[in-house]
Parts: C-alpha cells; structure tokens; sequence
C-alpha cells in the first residue's frame, strides 16, 4: 500500500496550487498529486482569456467590493457571499504571488500587469498572459511542484475515493500504464479534478474533464451541490472549440444574418460584456427566431457571427493571437478579413462538491466531513452561484486552492494515518475492471456515451422544461441500462484506453443524472438555468442551495441556505 501525508487527486490549476501551499507551509510532510493526464495537460492549460483581481493597474476606481458585487450580481444572488468575499479580497494577493513564482503576466507600457474587461464586471480588473493566461500559471505551478519535492503520479486513474464511518482515509487508483492497481492511505484527500464538460455534446472542455471525482464522490453517499447550473459559453466554434470572451473583451461585436449587433435587445448597457448566460440565452433566441447564419454564410443557420475586423490586424494579433489561430486553422476563417460563426458550447460546471471557505467537503448543511477537502472547478464552495463572471474560475482554483493548501497543513498536523483493509479494495477493484473487461455486450461505449451527451444536450440544455426534462430522465434511464450491455475491444493491461473511457462513462452518466434530477426540482429561472415554464427567478421558493444525493435507487433533493451577508438580492438587469 501507498503511504503520503497528502493524497490530491488533480493536477491542475486548484491541485498544483494546494500541494504547493502544503509544501511551502510544512516541507517536512509528505504531499502526492495524482493524475489520469500529465498534469500540464490538464485542462487549465486552456485557459485562455485571464485571471481577475481588482489590482487598480487600469481603474484606479477598482475594489475589491466591487469585484465581490459583479460576481454576486452575476451569480444571481445564488453565491454565497461570505466565500465571494474571501475571493476578491485575497485576488491580488494571489496574482502577486504567481508573478513571483514566475508567471509572465502581459504588462502595460510603465510595466505593470495589464488588465482587460470581461464580461459582468464593471471594471477592467482581468489580467492575463496575451490569451494564453491558463498555459502561463500552470507550467510555473508545476515547475513548483518539483522544485517543492511533490511526488507526482501521472498518467494514473482514480477509480475510487476510500470513505469508511465519515472519514476520507485515502483511494484506490492504477497506472494506465500497465494496469497495475495501488491503495493509497493518507491522513487527507483532496480532489481537484475540474469539470464535466463531456456530459454534454458539444464542450470547450477537454477528453479529461468526465466528472470522475464528482461521481467517486456522489457513489460514496456524499451529496452534489448545485448541479442545475451548467455554464453555456456563448462563443464556441462549431467544433465546439472556443473563442475566449477575452475577444469580447478587446471589442469584438455578436452580429446576426441581418449584420445587426443584437445585444442592444438584451443587454443594452453591457451589449457583449453582459454575463455569459444572458449573452448565451442571447443567441439561442436570435438563432430560434430565424436571425442565424449557416456555415455557408447564408441566413437561417444555428450560428451568429463573432465579428472582430473593426479591431484592426495589430490588435488582434498581440492581443489575441492564439484565438485568430483556432478560427484559421479549425474553420479557415481569417478573423482579420472575416466573421467566425460561432455558437454556445458547455463550458463550465457552477455546481460541484459541497465546500465550506476552509475547503473542508460538507456532508450536509451543517456537517464536514474529516480529512476530504476539495477546490477548483469540482468543487462548489459557492463563488460562482447560478452563473459564473469569466475570470473569476482561475481565480478560484488560485484561491481556494491556496486555502485548501494551508487548511490541510494544519488539520494533518497531529494526525495519524489511517487504517485501510488494503486487500479488500484492491480485490473489488480488480473485480469490477474485470466484469467490464468480460462484459459479454453488443453496444459500443461511443454509441452509448454519445446517445446520452445529445439527449443531455437536447432535454437539459440553454432552454428547459417540465416535459422536456421528464423525457431526458427517460432517456438517462435507458442509457444508464445500456451500461451493461457494453464491450471492450481491448482486454488487456497496457495503456487501456477503452477501460478508461467505459470508466468515464460511467462517470458523466451519474453526474449527467444529478443535473437532470436537480433542474428538474428547481421551478425557476436562476442565472444559467433557464425554465420555460417557470421563467421568474423565485427567491421566497429558491433562494437556496440544491443538495443532491445519489444512490443507485435514486436522487434525493433537499435545499440548503444561501449566506447572504453584504448585498441584498434585487432584480439583475444590465
Ligand atoms: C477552453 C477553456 C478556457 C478557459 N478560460 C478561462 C479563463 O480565461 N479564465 C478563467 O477564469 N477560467 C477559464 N476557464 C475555466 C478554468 O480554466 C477551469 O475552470 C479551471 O482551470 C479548472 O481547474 P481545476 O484545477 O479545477 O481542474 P483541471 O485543470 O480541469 O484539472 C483536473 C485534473 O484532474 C485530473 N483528474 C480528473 N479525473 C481524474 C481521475 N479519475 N484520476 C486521476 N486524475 C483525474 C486531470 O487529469 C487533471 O489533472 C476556461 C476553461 C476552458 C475549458
């Protein structure tokens, strides 16, 4: 059996950030990241458009209180604003930090770290490295993990988070190497294993980001907060590749077939700044009234355009480089000379593992649970409520996984490791790979896996309701039974990458379950969870967080408290 003080499960943004805290906090304790990917793969490295933090470089009139608004604004008033104000009050801090552990931040002429707008915040307050932001912090946090003796396990899957009478003692993981399975013990677990874009069809997300951590969580009894917000980005390739709100950001215009900017409709004062789920809803809505272009440029298509020839060749080439080589070499679209048909796509995930600020994981509304702590996109410590600002996830990790890293120092302080029957996980483990290995089934895991992405596209998706909802339960329900009926090609050990995808199936239907069953109970409209037949936000009803718990019978919903604290919630209007 493997033995750390630490065991993280992630290697990205939130993962690296905690080991490093752990490390520089107490270099004396033994800290493990694990990851299924090389940890500078993982999907923060994609992270594009910036980090927010109201260091006053560009707006002096800047503050953290307004930071701390926007995102309460922005969330809907569903974020919990004790934990928004953590966020934005520790936000410069965190930026200066990163520069000193390397990160080269884009400068203004005097030198000092640039900022750009984003959408939802009312001042210029995003910093970032060109439109590669992601790519810049994660190579410094991961160069940091060796400098700081972190053991790293790449390329090895968790299938199973270890939790005996409320106590996280550590999981059960293998090397796709070779198949080769270990049990690791350690006196605290931590996930951090971002998102779920693949539940859906179309995701700016990568092949990594299946839920897993958010399934081992919900199968081990432990509830799922928030899952009905799912975030649209609004400019999405049609590959579903994205197109960073940064774009936005420099002054790049939404136009429909009719050449008009039609965010004057939605949002007349932040026109394509508003929040990512009033611009999303935006085009859905010009799409489905005809106003859409089809790829060949001619009207009717479920497309709008992403218009940046007024910035001019220069602009658009220092400042946004990386998004000019997607559209040029992903749909030979020369942004300089021509619009890019862009359209919503999955991107981000509000909801997750249920956090207080410590990043202690809660059983309940007022229960933790010992030594499992979580941050990042998996987690749902609630900055982000029912819509997340752009800018504001990079923060997060940084933060919170920052706070994650110096809670855990502390609690593994005077603690022993647990005791683990080894042998009986590693037999279940081994069982349970076989019975999928020796599946006797007739369904390909494509065919199953993208059946389920387009009926959670199709029944939960920008626009939702009662009917369409209770068909996608239906249908999740007969995907799920068509798990068993699957096959494996590959019945070996080496590099298995079958057994990984049936494995991360396994994973986004759960999780894809969760988010159907909550949508389904919240009868309202909330940030980006949108109900035709409910299309009021309802806060006497709603203004609380969703809870779910998971159990092969069936999802239990209750409801949880929101802490409002600073800023009363009143209609959102931009
Ligand atoms: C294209 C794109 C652009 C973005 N741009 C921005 C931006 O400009 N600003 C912003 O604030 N946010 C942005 N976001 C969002 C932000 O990048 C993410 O929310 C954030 O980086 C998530 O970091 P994380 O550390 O939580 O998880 P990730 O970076 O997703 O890392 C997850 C880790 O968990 C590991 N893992 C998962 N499952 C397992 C398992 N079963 N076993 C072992 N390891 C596992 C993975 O290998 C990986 O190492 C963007 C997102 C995308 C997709």
């Amino acid at each position: 059996m493997l033995e750390h003080d630490v065991i993280i499960v992630g290697g990205g943004l939130a993962g690296c950030r905690a080991a490093v805290e752990i490390a520089r906090t107490n270099p004396s304790l033994n800290v493990a990241v694990v990851a299924k990917t090389h940890p500078i793969r993982s999907h923060s490295v994609a992270a594009q458009g910036g980090m927010a933090a109201s260091l006053k470089n560009v707006d002096a009139e800047d503050s953290w209180k307004a930071h701390a608004f926007d995102t309460v604004k922005g969330s809907d008033y569903l974020a919990d604003q004790d934990a928004v104000a953590i966020l934005t009050q520790e936000a410069a801090d965190v930026v200066i930090d990163l520069e000193h552990m390397g990160v080269l931040f884009s400068r203004l002429p005097d030198g000092r770290i640039a900022q750009r707008a984003f959408g939802g915040h009312s001042h210029n307050r995003t910093c970032y490295a060109a439109d590669k932001t992601g790519h810049a912090i994660l190579h410094e946090l991961v160069n940091n993990l060796r400098r700081n003796g972190v053991k790293v396990y790449q390329e090895w899957y968790v299938m199973r988070l270890i939790l005996e009478d409320g106590v996280a003692k550590g999981v059960v993981m293998f090397r796709i190497q070779d198949g080769h399975i270990e049990v690791v013990r350690a006196k605290a677990v931590m996930f951090a294993t971002g998102g779920y874009g693949r539940v859906y069809n179309t995701t700016s997300n990568d092949y990594a980001s299946a839920g897993d951590g958010l399934a081992m969580t919900a199968q081990a009894g432990l509830p799922l907060e928030d899952m009905e917000f799912v975030q649209f980005h609004p400019t999405g390739l049609p590959v579903g590749v994205l197109i960073s709100e940064a774009v936005r950001g420099e002054g790049a215009y939404l136009i429909n077939s009719e050449g008009e900017r039609f965010m004057s409709q939605y949002a007349p004062s932040r026109m394509e700044l508003a929040p990512r789920d009033i611009t999303s809803r935006a085009i859905a809505y010009e799409i489905r009234a005809g106003r859409g272009v089809n790829l060949d440029g001619s009207a009717g298509g479920g497309f709008v355009y992403l218009d940046l020839r007024h910035m001019g060749k220069e602009k658009i080439m220092s400042r946004v480089p990386f998004c000019w080589e997607e559209a040029h070499r992903l749909v030979g679209v020369d942004a300089v000379t021509q619009p890019m048909p862009v359209r919503p796509t999955i991107h981000y995930c509000m909801g997750g593992i249920p956090v207080n600020t410590d990043c202690q994981v809660r059983s309940s509304a007022d229960g933790v649970i010992e030594a499992f702590f979580s941050a990042g996109e998996t987690s749902c410590v609630s900055v982000h409520g029912a819509n997340r600002l752009g800018s504001n996830s990079l923060l997060e990790c940084v933060v919170y996984g920052r706070r994650a890293g110096a809670s855990i120092a502390r609690y593994v302080e005077n603690r022993k490791l647990p005791t683990i029957n080894e042998q009986k996980y590693i037999n279940e483990a081994k069982q349970e790979i076989q019975a999928l290995i020796d599946q006797p089934g007739k369904l390909r895991i494509n065919q199953v896996r993208q059946g389920f992405q387009d009926a959670m596209t199709e029944y939960c998706g920008v626009f939702r309701t009662a009917e369409l909802m209770e068909q996608g339960l239906q249908k999740a329900q007969e995907y799920q039974q068509q798990y068993s009926q699957i096959y494996l090609d590959d019945k070996g050990k080496d590099w298995n990458t079958e057994l990984v995808e049936a494995l991360e199936l396994r994973s986004l239907m759960l999780v894809g379950q969760v988010i159907l069953n909550s949508a389904f109970k919240r009868k309202e409209s909330r940030g980006a969870h949108f109900r035709e037949d409910y299309s009021q936000r309802d806060d006497s009803n709603f203004l609380q967080h969703t809870f779910a718990y998971y159990s092969p019978a069936g999802i239990d919903i209750q409801y949880v408290p929101v802490n409002v604290g600073m800023f009363e919630p009143l209609e959102r209007k931009y």
